[in-house]
């Protein structure tokens, strides 16, 4: 076979490839971001969101128990605190909770210092619910801004789940040389452009069937497998959660088990798997440094 992956980090147990199932518990923490004026009166809406904390993060703990699998989620500082009972939920049955915001902002709208006064609101209130510092980071809405990792190394972040620089783990570093691992991010993982369509922000795509959206992400999980990579979800609860496409999931479940040699594990889990291989000298990941460009490139212009 020809192998696609020049240079696969080795999994534990002889594993073909990596998995983590992924969530990002957003509730309504979007609506927020997106109407801080008039979320309130939002009503429909926020209980779509709300659906997602209330019905569908129990429904998805559900599944991991049945498949004894732990997994990561991605939660917003605010959403932390709104929901601690289904925090409890997700501790007890011994997933990680990472960093995802304080109310899901974007962070290249801010300056550095709010930005980090967000990230140190979130991992606060992760700590007050965990006991732990978070250790990962997943940055809402794709805004990783040119100070984010900057201000992840100087917070003992070990690693990011936001960038597209490749598809199996890789990672990235400052201008000092500093680096984190990067658990790459990409669009073809995120049930969002699948299953999202939500009249009040204008967003009106086709719903795909969870049979259709299923095919997109085991596309992915099968070459993983084959070429030996990793493959995480980016799914959201209040999307991914509804009854059809859980039930998809399980059947998802079940196939990655049924093929076997798949490691399921926490972004934690991994990097600490991948963090090792580096300090034995058994893998050398790719380095991209970011950002890319101090300020924009000058352009050829009519005027
Ligand atoms: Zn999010």
């Amino acid at each position: 076979m020809l192998n696609l992956i020049d240079n696969p980090p080795k999994w534990p147990n002889g594993a073909r490839c990596a998995v983590c199932i992924a969530f990002d518990f957003d509730a309504e923490s979007i609506l927020h971001e997106f109407f801080p004026k008039d979320a309130p009166r939002r009503v429909a809406l926020g209980s779509t969101f709300r659906f997602g904390a209330k019905v569908a993060v129990p429904r998805i703990l559900k599944i991991f128990d049945h498949f004894n699998i732990k997994q990561t989620m991605f939660v917003p500082g605010w959403c932390v605190e709104q929901y601690p009972d289904v925090i409890k939920m997700i501790i007890d049955g011994g997933h990680e909770i990472a960093h995802h915001g304080w109310l899901h902002e974007r962070v290249n709208n801010f300056s550095h210092n709010v930005e980090r006064e967000i990230l140190l609101r979130g991992m606060d209130a992760i700590e007050k619910a965990t006991g732990r510092t978070p250790i990962g980071y997943r940055c809402p809405s794709n805004a990783f801004s040119e100070n984010t990792l900057n201000l992840l190394l100087e917070n003992g972040f070990k690693y990011d789940s936001s960038l597209g620089g490749h598809d199996i783990p890789y990672q990235i570093t400052n201008q000092k040389g500093h680096k984190l691992i990067e658990l790459p991010y990409d669009y073809s993982s995120d049930d969002w452009a699948q299953y999202a369509h939500f009249d009040d922000v204008n967003h009106l795509m086709p719903i795909r069937s969870p049979a259709e959206a299923i095919n997109v992400f085991k596309a992915d999980f099968e070459a993983a497998w084959q070429h030996g990579g990793y493959w995480a979800a980016v799914w959201h609860p209040f999307l991914s959660g509804r009854l059809a496409r859980a039930s998809a999931i399980v059947e998802f479940i079940e196939h990655m088990q049924s093929k076997g040699s798949v490691w399921f594990a926490t972004m934690a889990e991994i990097t600490t798997h991948l963090d090792g291989l580096i300090e034995k000298g058994e893998w050398s990941p790719m380095q991209d440094r970011v950002p890319f460009w101090k300020s924009p490139v000058t352009q050829i212009t009519n005027s």
